[in-house]
């Protein structure tokens, strides 16, 4: 990278590490643009079950082709079908429920990686966050960085969330959706989720956000100055 161009992080990890936040107040911190990968599977899944389309079957999913867009401001970063704002909707129940099948459809990932990538390399910083950045999107990405935690924190910190958000309060349900995103992300055959070689790995089990915002911006800004 040079100085000009900005520093360009990728973030992965599972569900439920913080990583939207972090990757949002890290790119908020850095002057960077902020893109939501996960936000991108998650508008193919609508397009998928507006379309009618069984998500199991990927024939009929790698058929679906509606336009989506994807902000990049990290502090108003809307998701469009078709001109459409549909940002709440992608985070209902019915697209968290089928996204891992969509995703794990290899010609839904080519047409997204392709998009990330070309989104990635505009000017300027970016963070990218997802589940195979470092690996597969951005291998040449300057810092990347690995999110985890435990299955039972990250249940937990969801939950919260839904009971703070009205959506109720199903530790048990949250847990055993963890679970089994964490194994169809971690096992599918295209893009599994794993830390890249050189990835800083961050358990942030026992950190509040804003350490782990703190703590990435200081290796952030050790990588800039690095190369300059
Ligand atoms: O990050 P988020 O939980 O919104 O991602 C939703 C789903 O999209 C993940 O569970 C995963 O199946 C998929 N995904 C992916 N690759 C990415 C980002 C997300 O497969 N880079």
């Amino acid at each position: 990278m040079s100085a000009s161009r900005g520093v360009v992080v990728a973030i992965d990890g599972p569900a439920g590490t913080g990583k939207s936040t972090v990757s949002r107040g890290l790119a908020t911190e850095l002057g960077a643009r902020y893109l939501d990968t996960g936000a991108m599977y998650r508008l193919v899944t609508l397009a998928v079950l507006r379309a009618g389309a069984d998500p199991a079957d990927p024939a009929a999913v790698a058929a679906v082709d509606t336009p989506i867009t994807v902000g990049d401001d990290p502090n108003d970063s809307r998701a469009y079908l078709a001109g459409e704002d549909v940002s709440a909707e992608i985070r209902g129940d019915a697209v968290t429920r089928a996204v891992s099948a969509v995703s794990a459809v290899p010609a839904v990932r080519e047409r997204l990686v392709a998009m990330q990538r070309a989104l990635a390399h505009r000017p300027g910083g970016v963070v990218v966050e997802g589940r195979d950045i470092g690996t597969v999107v951005l291998p040449d990405a300057d810092l990347k960085i690995f999110l985890t935690a435990s299955a039972e924190i990250r249940a937990r910190r969801r939950n919260d969330q839904n009971v703070t958000g009205g959506l109720g309060d199903d530790y048990e349900g949250v847990l055993a959706d963890v679970r089994r995103r964490d194994d169809l992300d971690s096992t599918r055959a295209t893009s599994p989720l794993r830390a890249a070689e050189d990835a800083v790995v961050v358990d942030t089990g026992e950190m509040t956000q804003a350490e782990v915002i703190a703590h990435l911006r200081g290796l952030a800004e050790r990588c800039s100055e690095a190369v300059r």
